[in-house]
């Protein structure tokens, strides 16, 4: 597989460290607010590849982290008049509950900042040792200079940056590039103990703690949205090969943003679409066809039409599907060999649902003896992208009883008993058996 490498700006063949394993980081959501849909295409992201990987044959180690202290926790904790780690809990609550509705596998590990102190501040000391960094007033900063090869992910330069800064807002920073690995608390504010007194971490070296403690010193690849490709990810790369000496990460993968009108959707923004409101509207697989119908290194801009395309293109796939339902065939050869080279080359996902539109179409077109290879194939090619054809089919078939429930819950209502037992007897010759209580009706397939 040809990936993106962000550190190269270039598609480079894959190559793991260890034979057949790979170690992955992703950065995660900082648990102040709901995940939008922004949020999802990250998480999808991540998703994509680690299934991919596996599909490939690579045992994967995937870490997505959450952070749960910094200012904008600290800020929505103070808003909702509640402690920091009863917002943090809710919203990774809401962050897991999304994943799962959009089928993301579960990655291996889900660490929290607040659970790798120890870790954040041995790096520190290491960072102090080297000289690397320096204390004021129980804060730590990363001395941004004394690390030569500063901006090689992002592309910027020193001096550029230097002349674009402001004037150093923080007066105890030696220089305004410098940033905080410790930070003093504030009266109030949750604290842990350190050797700089009371405080708490930055926000940048809790990623380099979990990606160094999780995946070893060198990790094969570590990923996130392109808004935090500078400062966050850069400043990683600084810290990481400060205190260790290797290579941070060999493979740098960024997810392109989801734009509104044109912006970043994003809380600060206030243009953010809860991935709850479109659950409401959308079922999950309408959604990963939505987003993975962009490349994941394309901006994509949120929009309703697109959505509802993506919906009707499901839908597409479903009839078909049904229409087919108990055929079986071998799957197509040439439509596999297509779905690996599409995903081969950087994760095209585009490619690749193009080629499962395409299975529908040559399939509703084919011979009765033919359609079963095209459905294999393409059941092969949806299971294989994280679409969830099957499940899909148990949560209809809920919806559709409870509907039918309802109406003979008021014709029994209105006194119509016979109606309803007749209602309840085709029930009974379909395998579902209806059954009242006190409580109301239940009912269970057989
Ligand atoms: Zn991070």
């Amino acid at each position: 597989m040809r990936l993106y490498n962000t550190l190269s700006r270039k598609k480079k063949e894959f190559k793991s460290i260890k034979d057949g394993e790979v170690g992955i980081y992703y950065c995660g959501m900082t648990l102040q607010e709901a995940p939008h849909v922004g949020h999802m295409r990250a998480a999808l992201t991540s998703d994509i590849l680690n299934r991919y990987l596996r599909y490939l044959g690579f045992k994967v180690k995937l870490v997505v982290n959450f952070t749960d202290i910094d200012d904008k926790v600290l800020l929505k904790a103070k808003e909702e008049k509640r402690d920091f780690r009863e917002v943090t809990s809710y919203y990774e609550e809401e962050y897991r509950k999304a994943s799962n509705v959009l089928n993301i596998l579960r990655p291996s590990f889900y660490p929290r900042a607040t659970q790798h102190i120890k870790e954040i501040i041995e790096l520190i000391e290491k960072l102090l040792d080297k000289d690397f960094g320096y204390e004021v007033d129980g804060n730590v900063f990363f001395r941004v200079r004394s690390f030569k090869p500063y901006g090689k992910l992002s592309g910027k330069k020193l001096d550029d940056l230097r002349s674009g800064a402001r004037i150093a807002v923080d007066k105890k920073k030696k220089d305004p590039l410098d940033f905080a690995l410790w930070k003093a608390a504030k009266p109030g504010e949750p604290y842990w103990f350190s050797p700089w007194g009371k405080g708490r971490p930055g926000w940048h070296i809790e990623c380099s703690a979990m990606a160094i403690h999780h995946l070893g010193e060198t990790i094969d690849i570590h990923g996130g949205g392109g808004d935090l490709m500078f400062p966050h990810h850069e400043n990683e790369v600084a810290q990481s090969e400060a205190a260790t000496g290797k290579k941070f990460a060999n493979y740098w993968v960024h997810n392109a943003m989801l734009n509104i009108k044109g912006e970043k959707m994003s809380k600060s923004l206030q243009n953010f679409i809860p991935i709850n409101e479109l659950y409401e509207e959308f079922n999950s697989n309408t959604i990963r066809l939505y987003l993975l119908q962009a490349h994941y290194r394309k901006q994509l801009n949120y929009n309703r039409d697109m959505l509802k395309q993506a919906s009707s293109g499901w839908e597409h796939i479903k009839v078909f599907l049904d229409r087919t339902k108990g055929l079986e065939g071998k799957p197509i050869g040439s439509y596999l060999e297509g779905f690996e080279g599409n995903m081969n080359d950087d994760l095209g996902t585009p490619g690749a649902i193009a080629l499962a539109f395409d299975l529908v179409s040559r399939g509703n077109e084919a011979s009765p003896d033919e359609k079963g290879a095209y459905r294999e194939t393409l059941l092969f090619i949806l299971d294989s992208l994280g679409f969830r054809v099957e499940e899909e089919e148990s949560i209809k078939l809920g919806e559709v009883l409870e509907r039918i429930l309802a109406l003979r819950g008021s014709l029994r209502e209105e006194g119509n008993y016979k109606m309803a037992d007749r209602v309840r007897a085709v029930l009974l010759k379909a395998g579902i058996a209806v059954e009242d209580t006190k409580e109301g009706t239940s009912w269970r397939a057989d």
